[in-house]
């Protein structure tokens, strides 16, 4: 439990040293800067998330989630196989 200067208001206000806990006169977040920059990283990790191939969407039907399900099987497999390789060129002698 502490104070921090709301950035809104400049009121100083009580905070758990949490970026989503509000301001006691204005109600507005008091993270300011920190919590925007939070959200704005939590924002493009999503959007990076959506981006992957086999990213499964709510809105996919049934057959297409079943396809990115083992799209995405495959891909693991693969990566696992290339890893295995390139780890059995790096140990071969010479
Ligand atoms: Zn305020």
């Amino acid at each position: 439990m502490g104070e921090k200067k709301c950035p809104h208001c400049g009121k100083w206000s009580d905070w758990n040293q949490n970026l989503t806990d509000t301001c006691q006169h204005c109600g507005k977040p008091l993270g300011g800067k920190d919590l925007e920059f939070q959200e704005k990283r939590a924002a493009q990790e999503k959007a990076r998330e959506e981006q992957w191939i086999f990213y499964i969407k709510e809105t996919d039907s049934d057959f297409v989630k079943g396809m990115k399900k083992t799209g995405n099987f495959f891909y693991t497999i693969y990566i696992s196989i290339i890893t295995f390789i390139a780890w059995l060129i790096a140990a071969l002698p010479g």
